[in-house]
């Protein structure tokens, strides 16, 4: 048997029961892998809430590092005891071992340990597609980075700044500011109320040409009403609820503006993809243009503790469970 963090309903951290379930076996193009450290990221707490919608009952999260155990037919480029780590769907990461196709795992290079691979392969790939090709960030920039003391805002802080951009961090309290700060934000504002007004300030009225929003409902207007003409807003996540119906209209009235709700899922569907931005986060972790900071560890039978502490914004960067 394998012990692993299911749901039985949607609801509140209360749900997540600690059960035995069967071990899996591998099909063919399959791995198991055991794991040494799972992910927690938001994402989680939108399957546990029935915001995103899941076959019940079910295992949660998406992102783990860990030895491979066993291979299923038909694996290449795998052998058992290769370290490995991996973010993607389907769920059931909540778990002391899982099954998953081959093809979206990646095996890790000797200078990342467990703990930083399971916080660091979503969080990371994320920062990465979006720094990197949502919105190409250029030297010079100056840039709008929201939740910017979290698991992905730390990342893209550190990152964007490597890149030669100014960045705008955006946080809720004073701690968070300073944490900010000391990983790359050049200015941060506390709460969103100031933001379009710092912006204007701070850029001397010509406004960012990209700001990284994942927060949603709360700050989408204050994000649009940051950009530039001809900027691009990217709505990446809905940590305060999603932003629902938008009026394309608006895209025009506030100066031709583009706007994308872009996934992890597809920038990283294609294998070549999923490696490249595999290999440009190792790079930038290996020689230390960014620190992944694993600044919360439960043990994974406690993961409605971490699911309270992420939802209060109690956590900054990012968060472990160990089984
Ligand atoms: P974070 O560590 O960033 O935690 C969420 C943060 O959001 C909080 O710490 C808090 O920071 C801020 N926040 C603002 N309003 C609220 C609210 N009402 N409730 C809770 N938090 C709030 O989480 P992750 O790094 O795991 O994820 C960051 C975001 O990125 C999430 O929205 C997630 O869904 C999204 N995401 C999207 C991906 C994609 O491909 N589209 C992939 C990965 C993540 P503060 O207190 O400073 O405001």
């Amino acid at each position: 048997m394998t012990k692993a963090i299911r749901i039985h309903a949607p609801g509140g951290p209360e749900v997540l029961r600690w059960e035995d379930v069967p071990t899996p076996e591998p099909g063919p193009g399959e791995v198991l892998i055991r794991h040494a450290a799972v992910g927690l990221n938001f994402i989680d707490v939108y399957f546990r809430t029935g915001l995103y919608k899941t076959a019940l009952p079910a295992i949660l999260g998406m992102e783990a590092s860990g030895t491979v155990a066993a291979l299923g037919d038909d694996v290449r480029g795998f052998v058992v005891g290769d370290r490995v780590a991996y973010a993607t769907a389907p769920i059931g990461a909540y778990a002391t071992e899982r099954v998953l196709a081959a093809d979206r795992v990646v095996k890790l290079p000797d200078g990342i340990d467990f703990n930083t691979a399971a916080a660091m392969m979503l969080q990371g790939l994320t920062a990465q597609y979006l720094l990197r090709r949502t919105y190409k960030v250029q030297a010079g920039e100056t840039i709008v980075v929201h939740a910017a003391a979290g698991g992905v805002g730390l990342i893209l802080c550190q990152w964007a700044k490597h890149l030669g951009a100014s960045v705008i961090g955006v946080v809720s309290t004073s701690e968070k500011a300073e944490l900010a700060r000391s990983h790359g934000a050049d200015h941060v504002v506390v709460g969103h109320a100031d933001l379009v007004a710092e912006v204007k300030r701070i850029t001397g009225g010509a406004m960012v040409p990209v700001v990284y929003d994942s927060v949603g409902k709360d700050t989408f207007m204050a994000s649009i009403d940051s950009l530039a003409p001809l900027g691009m807003m990217v709505s990446y996540g809905n940590a305060s609820g999603p932003v629902g119906a938008v009026d394309v209209g608006l895209l025009g009235a506030k100066g031709s503006l583009f706007l994308t709700r872009p996934s992890l899922a597809t920038y990283t569907a294609k294998r070549a993809d999923l490696e490249r931005g595999a290999n440009e986060l190792f790079d930038v972790v290996t020689k230390g243009v960014v620190e992944i900071r694993v600044n919360q560890t439960f043990a994974l039978k406690d993961a409605a503790a971490a699911h309270e502490a992420l939802e209060a914004r109690r956590t900054t960067g990012s968060t472990i469970l160990l089984p």
